[in-house]
């Protein structure tokens, strides 16, 4: 079963694109000692890291917005020739109960008003795009994709791109499609949906603020990875581009979902984890999943 919450008008559910491999804690945290894990064994697998590749519906009658795009369709050399599975995770969720999913032309995909991206890593950009005899088309072709300034000037520049071939391939084509809104600062995308910068994961990374009928939820993008930096605000990936600002960002930001009642949505937390709450008990702050 999928994650899900109402937030006034709106929907937010969780959709898995892909479970990549398992790795070390020391290869995802190299600044955190081993020792320190002892305390959350409990969101380990088997004493490794189990991230997945979460991406948010989020919906009402009048939007569909996808926050993030997952890893796309692979085969992914760098995770174990995964396949990346939206489209087929994305139709039962997207269609009306009474629709058939095998028997239908509707397509889920050209539903969607807007696609938002927190950030421009491989693992959020990757369906954004296909690919026939070398011309891209867009997969959500009625939706605008929103990109936070700051990733794009920083991941365009041509010694980074070079590194970043999905920037490439999923990215830099938007803007001659015409699909693309390059946005600064904090943006309202649509009634009761706007993004807010939280840098430091990457120069540009945003969340997107749903605040809908006195609700409120924030999709947190990869300002957490880990059910473990709820409590341990200050422990900071090894791809985060400036830890400083990434747990400076994190600790804010959680503390004030948790002083405002928003309930937060984290799409690398594992299926049925991805959508709660922070509450702290004891003097320890810890994630409460819905
Ligand atoms: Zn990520």
């Amino acid at each position: 079963m999928a994650d899900r919450a109402t937030v006034g008008s709106y929907e937010i559910t969780a959709v898995i694109d892909m479970v990549p491999p398992p790795r070390p804690t020391s290869a995802m945290f190299p600044d955190v000692p081993e020792g320190a894990w002892a305390d959350y064994q409990d969101v380990l697998e088997d004493g490794q890291l189990q991230l997945y590749y979460g991406v948010f519906v989020v919906r009402s009658d009048n939007h569909t917005v996808l926050v993030d795009t997952g890893m796309g369709p692979g085969p992914h050399p760098s995770r174990g020739n995964i396949v990346g599975n939206l489209y087929e995770e994305l139709r039962p969720v997207m269609l009306p109960p009474n629709v058939d999913i095998h028997n239908t032309n509707v397509s889920p995909s050209d539903q969607v008003n807007f696609v938002i991206h927190t950030h421009l890593h491989a693992d959020h950009v990757g369906w954004n795009l296909r690919y026939s005899g070398g011309m891209p088309a867009p997969n959500f072709r009625r939706a605008r994709y929103i990109i936070p300034k700051d990733d794009y000037d920083y991941y365009t520049q041509p010694e980074i791109l070079e590194q970043n071939p999905h920037v490439q391939q999923q990215i830099m084509p938007l803007r001659r499609l015409r699909l693309q809104q390059i946005v600064e600062g904090e943006y309202e995308v649509t009634d009761g949906i706007s993004t807010m910068p939280a840098v430091g994961h990457t120069p540009g990374h945003q969340v997107v603020l749903v605040n809908s009928g006195g609700e409120k939820a924030m999709l947190v993008g990869d300002l957490l990875h880990c059910i473990a930096q709820v409590t341990e605000p200050s422990w900071c990936a090894s791809v985060d581009y400036d830890k400083a600002a990434s747990h400076a960002n994190r600790a804010a930001l959680l503390d004030k979902a948790e002083s405002e009642g928003w309930l937060i949505a984290a799409g690398h937390f594992p299926p049925g984890k991805q959508i709660g709450r922070v509450v702290t008990e004891g003097g320890k702050r810890r994630w409460q999943s819905l």
